[in-house]
């Protein structure tokens, strides 16, 4: 009605998004494995679980398999950024394969923790996604202490051997909220449950959190840049309508943007997962502005400097080459 003035259209950017330190150096450890050796260089699963890195990558020579035995005998071999399990790497070697661990330091930090604990024979409740690429390189190494736990609904379908000599661990692109409703309803049935000795869920994830739930509020409608299978992506749009946004859309492209959405919306938030490439999102907000939202406001919830060094064996074959 003309009394009425709408309100006026804007975005609400969240920082941190997009790429986190263990991304850039799984995907930066494969362009320089292409540089180094020439195509192809094959990769066991997605290296991240970015449609668009994996499409890119391809198109530059990677080959994407699912298992090791899928790699001609001799070649190299590019471990994805979610870790395997050690019989992978004992695969790996009885082919003759040349393997490069991509697996992101803070996965391996938590199969350490893994390794420890069942060393000291606790039972290791590792609360994750079933099925998920990282859930099973961790539980992997320690396939006889481990039990998975599957959010909050699934703690009580939990047994152990000895409720004195417990821990919890987790997957690192979990929900920060949910895992804590999982942790105390664990702690309800194990009141001697151990903590992990630092947080298992990543700093990437953790900040990318935060930014949402700081603008979910103002926000009628959250686009998420992301893939379906990408866990932290994913959540991200969990927590935007958990904290307040009126509605929440993940995409991999801004292709898949629908004008219907716009429907009555004047402020729409805009992030992305830690496995996205920044000229995804540069691709909403271009689409968002040819539709009236042009004006663009920062939400920073934490800096990051987080850089991680490429893995030993690429290192090593770069220098050689000098
Ligand atoms: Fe590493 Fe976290 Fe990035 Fe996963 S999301 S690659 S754990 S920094």
């Amino acid at each position: 009605t003309p009394a009425e003035t709408t309100p006026a259209k804007k975005v609400l950017l969240a920082a941190p998004r997009g790429y986190c330190a263990g991304v850039d150096r799984a995907v930066v450890t494969v362009e320089k494995a292409l540089e180094l050796y020439g195509a192809p260089v094959y990769v066991r699963k997605q290296i991240v679980h970015n449609k668009h890195v994996v499409q890119t990558l391809e198109r530059r020579g990677a080959i994407f398999v699912d298992e090791t035995d899928e790699v001609p005998e001799g070649a190299t071999v590019i471990f994805s950024a979610h870790g395997v399990a050690p019989v992978v790497h004992e695969e790996a070697a009885a082919r003759s394969l040349k393997t490069i661990d991509a697996t992101c330091p803070l996965v391996t930090k938590v199969h350490r923790e893994a390794v420890r604990f069942a060393d000291e024979d606790y039972d290791i409740l590792l609360i994750g996604h079933e099925g998920h690429e990282e859930v099973v390189g961790t539980a992997g190494e320690a396939p006889d202490h481990v039990t998975l736990v599957d959010g909050p609904d699934d703690v009580d379908n939990v047994t152990v051997r000895d409720p004195e000599k417990v821990v919890w661990l987790s997957q690192t692109t979990l929900s920060v909220d949910e895992t804590m409703e999982t942790v105390d309803r664990l702690k309800q049935r194990f009141p001697a449950l151990q903590s992990p000795p630092s947080d298992d869920i990543c700093y990437a994830t953790q900040n990318r959190q935060l930014a949402v739930k700081k603008m979910a509020k103002d926000t009628d409608l959250m686009i998420v840049v992301g893939s379906r299978n990408s866990s932290n992506s994913v959540r991200l749009v969990e927590v935007a309508l958990e904290h307040g946004a009126r509605a929440g859309h993940l995409v991999d492209y801004a292709d898949e943007l629908d004008e219907a959405w716009l429907e009555g919306v004047s402020t729409v938030g805009v992030t992305s997962g830690a496995s996205v490439p920044e000229v995804l999102v540069r691709d909403v907000l271009t689409w968002l502005a040819e539709r009236g939202y042009a004006d663009v406001e920062a939400v920073v919830a934490a800096e990051e400097t987080l850089l991680f060094s490429l893995p030993t064996e690429l290192r090593r074959d770069l220098k050689a080459r000098k």
